[in-house]
């Protein structure tokens, strides 16, 4: 897993790669720019995949039959 943190000396964000055991033991990560363990963690907004998909409004057209003008089928 990876944590993003942000220092709260330097405000530099940094990435923090850790397992899930280890981030429930509880990490301190390091800033790298200025050493300092005063760092919070963020939480980004992940997950947010829009997924229009219910369809809707796509008209497929008539289907193909006797007495359709040219061009059908
Ligand atoms: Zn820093």
């Amino acid at each position: 897993m990876t944590y993003e943190y942000r220092c709260k000396e330097c405000e530099q964000t940094f990435d923090v790669i850790a397992t899930v055991a280890e981030k429930a033991a509880g990490i301190e990560p390091e800033c790298p720019e200025c050493g300092s363990k005063e760092t919070a963690q963020i939480f980004g907004a992940v997950g947010i995949l829009s997924s229009t998909g219910s369809g809707g409004g796509f008209d497929p057209g008539p289907p193909c039959g006797p007495g359709m003008g040219a061009g059908c089928c």
